[in-house]
């Protein structure tokens, strides 16, 4: 079954064309190394469609809006 979805970027609002390398973005506890106890993070990666169908990830159209997602994380919005 052929369908189409428009994502769009969870900052700005942009959606998404076909041909654009966007972000994917995850914060969620994590702990660096087993000893360690989880601490807050952020991680960033690039699209991956599979990827981005979870429910907690963010869609991100490019640095700037990560740049905007990370500033209001680290201010705890
Ligand atoms: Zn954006």
């Amino acid at each position: 079954m052929a369908f189409t979805e428009t994502y769009h970027c969870d900052v700005c609002g942009n959606p998404r064309g076909d041909a654009e390398d966007w972000w994917l973005a995850l914060t969620e506890p994590a702990a660096l190394i087993p000893e360690a106890p989880a601490q807050p993070m952020l991680k960033l990666t690039p699209w991956n469609i599979l990827l981005s169908h979870a429910a907690k990830v963010r869609h991100l159209c490019g640095a700037r809006c990560a740049q905007t997602l990370m500033d209001r994380w680290m201010r705890g919005e």
